[in-house]
């Protein structure tokens, strides 16, 4: 074999442990016993409105799915008040990611983001060739600033999670339409909204309305993978300018978004009820983490997304301690993070166990 040498030096993503495999290696009998609170998932579950929506599309498993996913975009375009054209679906907004630096990445060009932002920009980034330019985040925010005074002529891509992961941290919405007021032409810039649904209402930024005024280099992503619980599917969509979005397409297989997850995202669009529920249980559930983690002598990052960042010391061995105390979270320390670990919102139920173990895990350091 021949490979590339540039794909020969990429690292294999390391996917984590399935929990039945931990719980295997730890011993403990019942899975059900761990909680996994380690990627960011609705622990209230998909939406009933979806779950019934792929009940009916079992029996159409046999059919290709809509190449254009013509009604899910239709309905989605109303929904958001933009024109059909504005939208393209992906495996997951991480295959729109790989899309993004298909179109714009190569030998030579430079992608912008936060230093302490979501990896998978840098990763996606790599398979072009192109190079990561990480810009500092004084305490854990994205610098916007410093992010348009980080672009050279061989910028092609910025990226900007609001809220970002694994920080939680967000941008104002005045800030987000000061830095698309600055952008140079020849960048496009990421507005990566993964958390938008669950973002405090004051926080939200209007991005959608620069690219409904006809803004051809910015583009926002979004998912069913966080709050509408539809994470095992694969499912999230662009919308930005119909020419951008065309581009996007040239790159995309044609089958790239299933049958059932489509029928899923349709039915989970209007379901209203469950997206206020979810909201209800992650502020409810960031108040009591910022309320009663301090007491542990931990330090909480104030987060707008459904996770919080914690400042624990030794992120890697709270992370262990943890697990030992059948709580799994993610260790830090990938982005630079070593002190910190990142922990999912869940049920009251879910959250005090958290605490709990956190509580125990600490007080034997
Ligand atoms: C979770 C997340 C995504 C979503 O990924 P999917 O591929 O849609 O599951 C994208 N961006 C950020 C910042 C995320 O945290």
């Amino acid at each position: 074999m021949k490979p590339k040498d540039y794909v020969s030096d990429l690292k294999v993503y390391e996917p984590g442990k399935p929990i039945e495999e931990v719980a295997r290696e730890l011993g403990f009998d019942d899975v059900a016993d761990i909680l996994k609170v380690a990627s960011n998932e609705n622990e209230l579950g998909p939406s009933p409105l979806a779950v019934e929506a792929m009940r009916e599309a079992i029996p159409e498993m046999h059919r290709y799915p809509d190449g254009g996913a013509f009604y899910l975009k239709r309905a989605l375009a109303e929904k958001l008040s933009v024109e059909p054209e504005n939208l393209l679906f992906g495996c997951g907004s991480n295959e729109l990611i790989v899309f993004l630096c298909h179109v714009f990445m190569e030998r030579g060009k430079n992608l912008v983001m936060g230093a302490e932002a979501f990896a998978v920009y840098f990763l996606a980034n790599a398979l072009y060739q192109g190079e990561t330019l990480r810009v500092p985040m004084p305490d854990h925010v994205h610098d916007l600033d410093a992010m348009l005074a980080a672009i050279t002529p061989d910028t092609r891509l910025v990226a900007i999670c609001n809220p970002n992961n694994p920080t939680g941290t967000m941008v104002s919405p005045a800030a987000i339409d000061a830095f698309i007021e600055k952008l140079p032409d020849h960048v496009v810039a990421v507005f990566d909204e993964a958390y938008f649904e669950v973002m405090p209402d004051a926080m939200k930024p209007d991005v959608l309305k620069h690219i409904r005024a006809g803004k051809e280099n910015i583009i926002v992503l979004r998912t069913f993978s966080k709050a509408y619980g539809l994470a095992g599917l694969r499912i999230g969509y662009a919308v930005g300018h119909p020419e951008l979005i065309n581009l996007l397409n040239k790159v995309r297989q044609p089958f790239n978004v299933n049958l059932m997850a489509q029928a899923a995202a349709r039915a989970a669009l209007d379901d209203v009820t469950h997206i206020v529920e979810t909201r209800e249980m992650i502020f409810q559930g960031l108040e009591f983490f910022e309320r009663e983690l301090p007491k542990l002598g931990v330090e909480v990052v104030p987060s707008g997304a459904n996770f919080v960042l914690i400042k624990t010391g030794n992120g890697r061995a709270v992370f262990e301690k943890l697990q030992k105390r059948k709580v799994i979270v993610r260790p830090m320390d990938p982005y630079g993070l070593p002190d910190h670990v990142r922990v999912t919102i869940g049920t009251p139920r879910q959250n005090e166990a958290t605490r709990a173990a956190l509580k125990d895990a600490l007080a034997r350091n």
